[in-house]
């Protein structure tokens, strides 16, 4: 039986929307303390797969985030030179019939503002100017104080930590350390189709090439194609772990490659670059009062296209379990069903680095010449392998 009803939640992105909003629909009061000025997201795209968008159905949010969809035919890699093909997988209404739900691309500032939009109808409150700095427990009175950096203080019955990568609320918890740089760093730029000099295909797109890849799909029906161009490096100088980056330096970085990538990269006109960061496995997800999701718990490279995702997945369950359980069975069973699926995605996030960066020279070829005869003979075993991510559904999973 729930001993919660009043919820602060630290951090406003995608999984701190969604828990707030999954929160709000179980009757619990979730109060999101955001230390942004203004709510907004940058402009990127966010491939949303049948997992995660099952979640985001039952939350209600289908119709007002259909006209912002595109949804992709197949999902491909390719190399990054010939354009061979190594890998097709069919999405489009293929995806549909096999996982019961589609598989979609959004634009994250869309899915953002219709998150923003639900929270507020269902009795959300959203403070912005609101940094944590610290919390503290009050055991005698079975209450969380959060106190912010301008000297506020909030109470409530639990505090969710959807603060992110360099999470506040996980370095509490669990001491400080800083993520790892995983060597890579990704540009990612929004380009209007009219602005295109190449055709593009309907395609969620890797171009697999040595020491790099590239990701190309639509966004908001076709209007807009979003890139992801990954470069490995040995290391991260700058102090913030996202920037603006450099068009020139990033067309540089692709000179050479299929004339969808160069061509597509002539009409890009500005970029921001990311550093791509990790950690390693926590030990654990909850402590006393206090619960970790997302990012703040198991950052992931995008590999899969799943951090968003395993949020969204994350934010559903801790709500459905704070509402069906004791508080202390409550974070058992959120962290019994969620850390061993969020880890599984997060390996195979990583494996796929080597695969899409041709690791190994000439082997880093044969692997994909490998994968390319698996699709032809044993198609069932790769299918499989997706499966196993998109076939999955919180829903059912208690
Ligand atoms: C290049 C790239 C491509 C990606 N593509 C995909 C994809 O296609 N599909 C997918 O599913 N995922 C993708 N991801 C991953 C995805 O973006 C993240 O996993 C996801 O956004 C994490 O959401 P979150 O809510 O946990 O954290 P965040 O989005 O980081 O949100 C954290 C929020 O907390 C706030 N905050 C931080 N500290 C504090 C504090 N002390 N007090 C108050 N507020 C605070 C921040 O301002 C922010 O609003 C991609 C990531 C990258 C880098």
């Amino acid at each position: 039986m729930s001993q919660v009803s009043r919820v602060l939640v630290a951090g406003a992105g995608i999984g701190g929307l969604c828990a707030a909003l999954a929160l709000a629909k179980q009757g619990m009061k979730a109060v999101v303390l955001e230390q942004a000025e203004q709510l907004g997201e940058v402009g990127a795209g966010l491939q949303i797969s049948p997992n995660a968008f099952k979640v985001l159905r039952q939350l209600g949010l289908e119709s007002e985030l259909t006209p912002f969809a595109f949804v992709p035919q197949q999902a491909v890699i390719r190399d990054y030179k010939t354009g061979e093909y190594y890998f097709r997988s069919a999405l489009g209404s293929a995806a549909e019939a096999r996982y019961g739900a589609p598989y979609w691309h959004l634009h994250r500032a869309d899915l953002h503002q219709v998150l923003v939009n639900a929270c507020v109808r269902c009795g959300v409150e959203l403070m912005l100017n609101a940094e944590v700095s610290s919390y503290e427990e009050n055991v005698l009175l079975n209450q969380v104080a959060v106190l912010l950096k301008d000297g506020r203080e909030f109470v409530a019955d639990v505090l969710v930590g959807a603060d992110g990568l360099h999470s506040k609320v996980r370095e509490q918890m669990l001491g400080k350390e800083r993520p790892t740089f995983m060597g890579q760093v990704a540009w990612r730029g929004v380009i209007p189709v009219n602005d295109l000099k190449v055709n593009i295909k309907p395609d969620a797109c890797v171009w697999a090439g040595p020491g790099r890849h590239f990701v190309s799909y639509f966004l908001r029906g076709g209007h807009y194609v979003n890139f992801v161009a990954v470069e490995e490096r040995s290391d991260w100088q700058s102090e913030s772990w996202r920037e603006e980056g450099d068009v020139e330096e990033l067309k540089r970085a692709f000179t050479g490659w299929h004339p969808e990538v160069s061509d597509l990269l002539t009409s890009a006109t500005s970029t921001f670059l990311w550093a791509l960061n990790g950690r390693d496995e926590l030990p654990t997800w909850h402590k006393g009062r206090v619960v970790l999701l997302g990012d703040a718990c198991h950052p992931m490279l995008p590999f899969m296209a799943q951090g968003a995702a395993m949020a969204i997945e994350d934010a559903y369950v801790l709500a459905r379990c704070l509402c069906a359980y004791s508080l202390t069975d409550a974070f058992m069973h959120y962290e019994q069903v969620r850390k061993p699926r969020a880890t599984k995605v997060q390996k195979m996030s990583k494996t796929n680095a080597g695969l899409y960066h041709m690791h190994g020279g000439l082997l880093g070829k044969m692997k994909l010449k490998a994968l390319q005869a698996a699709g032809r003979f044993a198609p069932d075993v790769i299918q499989s392998k997706l499966d196993g991510v998109y076939g999955y559904s919180v829903l059912h999973n208690r």
